[in-house]
């Protein structure tokens, strides 16, 4: 038998540092919300709004649930509106290994008409304030088929 011939690089001797890169695959299926990122490829932003009418919660919810979390009635799918306004925001200066957008770039918590929770989002161009109007962009030409193919600029 011959001794393996795959090395770790040795990062450090003390204490002994190795690396070992391991890589994983992850299926990762959208179940029920699917159709939300589907519709970012389509320029829609689509949220849920809950289909039992004695529920009192008649606003949207976005991101979309699946059940009603009032009343665990099944949702309808809607369109939202693509403008909003900015309710509140922050910068990520130091980001962690898997922040996908360059630091600096704005995050943001969105008002937008008739939808009940507030959407975090990032703005692709712009500086944020409170109240900023806003409008949705989409990243349709190499989506991600991610919430990050959403984006807001000043409106
Ligand atoms: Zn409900």
């Amino acid at each position: 038998m011959e001794w393996p011939t795959t090395a770790l690089e040795v990062l450090s001797e003390k204490p002994l540092t190795v690396k070992n890169p391991k890589t994983w695959h992850h299926t990762h299926s959208y179940g029920g919300w699917g159709k939300f990122y589907q519709g970012l490829r389509e320029k829609k932003i689509l949220a849920t709004r809950c289909t039992n009418p004695e529920c009192a919660e008649k606003r949207l919810w976005l991101p979309p649930r699946c059940e009603c979390p009032d009343c665990w009635h099944p949702m309808e799918w809607v369109e939202a509106p693509q403008t909003g306004t900015v309710y509140t925001f922050s910068t990520v200066t130091y980001p962690g290994e898997l922040f996908k957008l360059p630091p600096g770039t704005p995050l943001i918590s969105l008002e937008i008409e008739g939808v009940g929770t507030k959407l975090m989002s990032w703005m692709k161009e712009g500086k944020p304030s409170f109240g900023l109007p806003v409008k949705a962009v989409f990243n349709t030409d190499n989506p991600t088929h991610t919430i990050l193919d959403l984006a807001w600029v000043p409106a």
